[in-house]
Order: C-alpha cells, then structure tokens, then sequence
C-alpha cells in the first residue's frame, strides 16, 4: 500500500463478490498476464508482423491480438496511411457513409469517489447538483430541439443520490422524447441492469481507465471505484442482464496507451466470445483539463490517436467507434472518414448545461465548441449522411 492509497471505505456490502477462480473470469486472465511483459512485446513488433497484419486486413482475415499489438507499435507509424486507407475501406464496407450523432445528458455531478484525475472527484469544492424530473424534461425538451434522438446519461457515481431509483425515474421521463438512450453511471449489479434493460436501455459504457492494477490504485483512492476487479467485471454483469451493447475504453494519459489499448481489444475479445450475439462501442478519450487538475503521465498525440483508431478497425471491422467532443473540431473532421462510426455535438459536461449553461459544474473542458448544426453540416459536406435516430432500435422497442 503506498501513501496516495486509502482503503476505499464505500463499498456496497451486497456487491455480488468477483469469483476470481473461474477460469473464464476476465480478471484472472488479467492478473495471470504482466503488463511490462506486454508493454515489452508491443514495443519489440518488427514491420514484418505490421506488413502481415495489413496485407491479413487486405484479404478480409481475421486479425489477431498479436497482429493488433503490430499495428499499435512504433514500428507501424510509416504505415499509418496504409492504416487509414484500410480503415477507411472496411467502415465504409460495414457502416456505409453515416455518422450517428449523439449527445451526453449529465444528470449529475454528485460523486463518492475520489478519482485523481477528474473534476467531479469528492474532494474538489465545486457546486453540486442533481437534476429532478421537472429539470431533466427541461433539458430533454432544449436536446431535443436540437434534433437528437440518441442520448448518452451521465453521472457522477453516488449511489446515494443516484441510484436505480432514480435512473428508472428520468429514464421513464426521457423515453418520452427518444427512442435510443445509452448510459454511462456507475458499476451496478447484474439485477439493476435487468431493470435498465426492461426500460430499453440499449447501451451502457463503462471504462476501466487503465487495467494496470496496481496504477489503477494510485488514481482511484476512495470510493467503490477503487475495486479494480468489480469494474473490471461490469461488462460480464451487463451481458448477463441481456443489455443490447456495451462500450469500452481505458483513459489515455493514465498510463502507456499502447498497453492499455491493448487489453482494451483483449477484453472486446473476450467479451465478443461469451456474448456472441451483442454488440460493441469502443471510445478513446484523451485527458482533458479539468477542476483540480488532471496530470497527463503518458501523454498521446494526434497522430497516435489515428493509429490507435485504424488499428481497432482493421482488428474489429464489426465494432462502433465513437469520438467526442474533447478532439478539436479538426482532428474530428479528418478523422470523419477513417474509422469513427459516431460522434457526441453540442456537448455540455454539466448538469443542466442545455437549459442553463452554468460552466461552474462542468466535469471538463471539450475541444470541439461547435453548434450541433454546424456539425451536422461539416458532416454532410464530406459526403457522409447523418443518422440522428437508431432504427432498428426503434422498431424493436415499439
Ligand atoms: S471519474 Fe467518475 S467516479 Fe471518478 S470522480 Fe469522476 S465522476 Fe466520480
């Protein structure tokens, strides 16, 4: 235990136990991998295996971990244009020329934990709210007017304060106005997804911001997020309850993103095995300045981020991969047609932040400040069409 770890003292004691014996569990398979030996054997791939994995992606195979580990490696950079191109060939083979459009609905900044690289964190003095439900139709109807019909719910993690109560309240409002609603909330329990699923809830995100253990530790010193192998878990509790997509990510800037990209694609592996018939979002966010200070200990440039992109695409030509609006509105605009399946406009990181713009309770800074017209337009000038609704989300539900 190091002098920055606190033993979390939140933890819901009806929280089902990991069963850490069996065999399929992801977090054994994580514990029983070194993340230096990893690290190491990214950092060793020749251009040969790079050359392999692309001319794989060429001739419509299937790429392995190893061929991922190629194509995220140094020695992949002068093939990054190769990446691109092929990239960009197997989205549009899949996903056509759409971009589906989507916006985050914080519904509150009231969090347990205390996370070192986030705003919203326990310990930072900020403002606090919870939307009610008169509020949470206020900012449903100023979304809606701009058009989405897909949200993305967003809280801090206070079980307290929003629970699964709650959740099924606003839930039962904002199904009024939108036909697909994802969330992005804290861990819970197999059961509660089951009651999300039963309101048609068709996706829940959940990070594990780095699958280092023992780092992981140093970020998370209080709180239930500071169980490593719970949240490493969820995803197995959100299949289980039948729940049709699940999203993945780990936080670029914690630490080596090459490393943590690469059990982010072992985890997808895995997952797609045991739940065959659900689908996949991968995100990529970058380390945004935030309240209290958010320190960037493995910084990524844009350049990697494109590689990291087309590497998940020519490993996964099935998955959606979503960019937000902490890119600029540059690099979301090159990046439009390389990979990227959908994007967040317009986004507010607070509370109430449609219906009344109070900077105060934001959880970061985005870099894209765009209007979501202005991003709808930049869309369809590039030739792509904007997909505002999931239809067949729409047609199962109704
Ligand atoms: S990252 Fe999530 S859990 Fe951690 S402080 Fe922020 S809102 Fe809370």
């Amino acid at each position: 235990m190091t002098a920055a770890y606190v033993k979390p003292l939140m933890i819901d004691i009806d929280k089902p136990k990991v069963d850490m014996k069996a065999e399929d569990c992801f977090s054994s398979q994580v514990t029983m991998t070194d993340w230096q030996e990893e690290q190491s054997a990214i950092m060793v791939c020749d251009e040969g295996a790079v050359v392999s994995a692309l001319e794989k992606s060429r001739v419509n195979q299937r790429l392995s971990l190893q061929d991922f580990k190629a194509l995220i490696s140094p020695a992949a950079t002068p093939y990054l244009e190769h990446m691109a191109k092929e990239s960009q060939r197997l989205t549009q083979q899949r996903f056509g020329k759409t971009m589906q459009l989507f916006v985050p609905l914080y519904l509150s900044n009231m969090c347990s934990n205390i996370c070192t690289y986030c705003g919203f964190s326990m310990e930072n003095k900020i403002r606090r709210t919870t939307l009610d439900m008169k509020q949470i139709e206020a900012e449903a109807l100023a979304i809606k007017a701009k058009g989405f019909d897909h949200i993305l719910l967003v809280t801090g993690e206070s079980e307290r304060k929003v629970g699964i109560d709650y959740f099924e309240e606003a839930i039962k409002v904002l199904r009024q106005h939108f036909s697909h609603i994802a969330m992005e909330v804290q861990p819970l329990k197999t059961q509660e997804y089951e009651r999300l699923n039963a309101l048609g809830v068709e996706s829940i995100l959940v990070y594990q911001e780095t699958y280092h253990r023992d780092k992981y530790a140093k970020y998370h010193l209080k709180g239930n997020k500071s169980d490593f192998d719970y949240r490493l878990q969820t995803p197995n509790r959100i299949g289980d309850a039948g729940i049709n997509k699940i999203g993945l990510g780990c936080l670029l800037g914690l630490e080596d993103w090459r490393t943590d990209a690469f059990y982010v694609a072992k985890q997808l592996s895995y997952l797609e095995q045991r739940y065959w018939s659900m689908k996949f979002s991968l995100s990529f966010p970058r380390l945004r300045p935030c309240e209290g200070g958010a320190e960037v200990n493995s910084p990524m440039n844009e350049r990697e981020l494109v590689q990291l992109i087309c590497a998940y695409r020519l490993f996964n030509n099935q998955v959606e991969l979503s960019l937000s609006t902490r890119e600029s509105a540059v690099f979301r605009d090159n990046m439009l047609a390389l990979g990227v399946t959908s994007m967040s406009a317009g986004s507010k990181t607070q509370p109430g932040g449609y219906a009344n713009d109070d900077k105060a309770l934001e959880q970061f800074s985005i870099d894209d400040n765009r209007s979501v017209e202005q991003v709808a337009n930049m869309i369809t000038s590039k030739g792509y069409q904007v997909v505002w609704k999931d239809w067949q989300q729409g047609l199962t539900t109704a």
